[in-house]
């Protein structure tokens, strides 16, 4: 269960954070960037994170999972590719030398909506200009 793993693990850091900001009562939403390349299947991860935020300040919370496209760039010619799935790392163009990962392997909290309790600030009124 490899996206058990992974859900406690934003499960865990996500109630770090809220236990930093302090009076957070209940978390919404969760936004993760999940490169293509990561290994992971998002809906495995949700379904995986639905149980594990029982009982936690994440109860209810969304998981919106954002899929980050693999991208690789060579080396010597700078030729730059969607590597896609399963992924080709060997350069289209010269097929040689060295491939970079530019992008693919993400797996990171990108964004936590929460409710903390706090009412919104009020809009401060505007100052009447004085005659
Ligand atoms: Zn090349």
């Amino acid at each position: 269960m490899h996206e058990m793993s992974i859900a406690m693990a934003v499960i865990g850091q996500v109630e770090e954070a809220a236990e930093r900001a302090g009076d957070v009562t209940a978390v919404c939403s969760v936004r993760l960037q999940v490169g293509e390349l990561a290994g992971v299947v998002p809906e495995a991860l949700s379904f995986c994170f639905e149980l594990a935020c029982a009982g936690t300040v994440l109860e209810g919370a969304e998981l919106i999972t954002e899929t980050v496209p693999g991208r690789a760039r060579c080396a010597p010619c700078a030729q730059e590719w969607a590597v896609g799935v399963p992924p080709l790392l060997s350069c289209p163009q010269c097929d040689g030398g060295r491939t970079d990962l530019l992008s693919g392997r993400e797996l990171q909290i990108v964004g936590v909506r929460w409710e903390d309790g706090r009412t919104p600030a009020p809009v401060p009124e505007p100052i009447p200009e004085e005659c």
